[in-house]
């Protein structure tokens, strides 16, 4: 079902199986002129995506002389038909960041982290088994790298490259200033809070997306653009939802901390509080354990960069959380 979001621009859908985000908002800028098309983010690499992505792009009438592809985050969801799409002869565009660190985030240093964070061995052999990448890009592929800054004109828009990292490490939004319109990736969505999850050791995503939501609440958006779910929205009220979401989550955290002093990020997440249907822990799926686990690891990193926790290590290795 295609739909037209602004001028020139439409969004049409690609069914995530088994995924509780349900659908990627696909884009299409239509060129004219001189310029080409802009197709922005396209899907897992899985029959399901492959297949509504490609009804998306015959509608259209997209080929690798008319269109180029857009990602505004290494997300499997989003750039996992990227090699497939190389393969056809699409030139890619993609943030440096991300495209450098595409394949990090089920990677063996993280899964190697999980069992220091006190994450159980049936949880972290699950996520090795997923991490083999058979939804994601098939390959490492060529791609034009972004900057903060550049400007990409497509279909009369001027967008700006707006680095946005915190979701992913170098997630990018693209901003039109005329017409106050922002591709908000997976930086703002309107209905799910994003998720923020673990960056290599030594890096703070949550610090990072809290510094990406201050960047982004001073630019006026009237067509907000996400990844996911509802399209548009209160731009800015939304923002700041977030951010006062999060400046909770960290309290839950810290008292969390208090309550069991030595906790472990995995524990943490056990108590913290989950909008999924289900009776307790247990029951979570291992997905969703990894998740929770990533979202509470992420806010006792910067809880220690504030300065309001701090980690130490047991006997055995294990990281053990205190209130400072
Ligand atoms: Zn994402
Ligand atoms: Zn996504």
């Amino acid at each position: 079902m295609i739909r037209e979001v602004a001028e020139n621009i439409y969004t049409f859908p690609i069914n995530l199986p088994h995924n509780p985000l349900k659908v990627l908002n696909s884009y299409v800028i239509k060129g004219g002129g001189d310029s080409k098309n802009l197709l922005i983010d396209v899907g897992f690499n899985c029959p399901r995506c492959r297949s509504d992505l490609k009804k998306g792009m015959e509608a259209f009438g997209l080929t690798p002389g008319n269109t180029d592809v857009f990602f505004t985050h290494g997300h499997a969801d989003h750039t996992g038909n990227a090699s497939w799409l190389k393969e056809q002869g699409y030139e890619l565009l993609i943030g440096e960041v991300d495209h450098k660190h595409i394949f990090r985030a089920t990677d063996s240093a993280h899964l190697d982290r999980m069992s220091r964070e006190g994450v159980p061995t049936e949880v972290t052999d699950a996520m090795r088994y997923r991490s083999k990448k058979e939804w994601m890009v098939s390959d490492d592929f060529a791609a034009t790298d972004l900057r903060d800054g550049e400007v990409l004109s497509y279909g009369g828009y001027k967008l700006r490259c707006v680095m946005t990292p915190g979701h992913s490490l170098g997630h990018m939004c693209l901003y039109d200033e005329d017409k106050q319109l922002m591709f908000t990736g997976d930086h703002v969505l309107f209905d799910i809070t994003p998720n923020i999850n673990v960056a290599p050791e030594g890096m703070d995503s949550l610090g990072n997306y809290m510094q990406s939501l201050e960047k982004v609440a001073h630019i006026p958006v009237k067509i907000a653009l996400p990844g996911h779910r509802q399209i548009g929205g209160d731009f800015s009220g939304r923002v700041h939802e977030l951010y006062q979401h999060h400046m909770d989550r960290l309290k839950e955290a810290e008292n969390i901390v208090r309550a069991h002093p030595g906790i472990s990020a995995y524990g943490t997440a056990q108590h913290m509080t989950w909008s999924i249907v289900a009776k307790s822990w247990d029951d979570f799926p291992v997905d969703q354990k990894w998740y929770a686990y990533g979202e509470a690891l992420s806010h006792l990193v910067y809880l220690e960069k504030l300065g309001r926790v701090r980690r130490a290590f047991s006997g055995s290795g294990t990281a053990e959380y205190y209130v400072l």
